[in-house]
């Protein structure tokens, strides 16, 4: 099974890393991020609270591809949403099947929270990736502000902090390191470094 598993908090280079290693392998790659955020969108834009587990728990098993190719799904309000409806065990349970089928077909790259954990707990490739909380505040609000977003680097650590502190507290699959992941902390490593260490990982894991 050539699955290789990134978790970590938001803003770690989870995304990069794992687009390049997904094209240096040769596999597809699933950023599990944007189902929640799908899901977080969809109950925002019918009005809905999403800490509503009924709510929520539609809008997830009625997901339909054109969800996840929307252009709002980065905004900090959909981001604030996907962790209050990722909190709820229906949410999960209805997007569980969706990742293992993706990865089961032939080996994938994932990326989120819990797919070294409760996706893939047996995937052989497993990456814990991390950042200190003023370097990933500091890359989102970079990030943001590139998009065109006028928004305050405080605020954004603020949003940023709640939602780290969310997706580690909650009962349902807890965003942690699995025991057998390997840990990588970003702070002072550009994105060439991060690809060649977590490269080297890998390939010593799928042999
Ligand atoms: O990775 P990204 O920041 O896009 O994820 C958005 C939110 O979705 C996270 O804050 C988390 O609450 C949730 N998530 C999750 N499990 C995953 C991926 C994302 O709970 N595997």
């Amino acid at each position: 099974m050539r699955i290789v598993a990134i978790d970590g908090p938001a803003a770690a280079g989870k995304g990069t890393l794992a687009r390049r290693l997904a094209a240096e392998l040769g596999l597809p790659y699933l950023d599990t991020g944007l189902l929640y955020r799908a899901v977080g969108r969809r109950v925002l834009d019918a009005g809905g609270d999403p800490a509503d587990p009924a709510v929520a728990e539609d809008a997830a098993r009625s997901l339909a591809a054109a969800d996840l190719a929307r252009p709002d799904l980065r905004t900090p309000e959909t981001a604030a949403a996907s962790s209050v409806v990722a909190a709820i065990p229906g949410v999960r349970a209805a997007l569980l099947d969706f990742q293992r089928r993706f990865g089961a077909a032939g080996g994938a790259v994932l990326d989120g929270r819990d797919i070294g954990t409760v996706i893939f707990p047996d995937a052989p490739a497993k990456l814990f990736v991390t950042a200190s909380p003023a370097a990933r505040a500091r890359r989102r609000w970079l990030e943001l502000s590139a998009g065109g977003a006028t928004l305050d680097l405080g605020a954004v650590k603020q949003d940023m902090a709640a939602r780290d502190a969310r997706d580690a507290s909650r009962d349902a699959a807890p965003m942690r390191p699995a025991a057998d992941a390997v840990v990588i902390d970003t702070t002072d490593l550009d994105a060439d470094a991060v690809f060649a260490l977590a490269l080297q990982a890998v390939r010593a894991r799928l042999g």
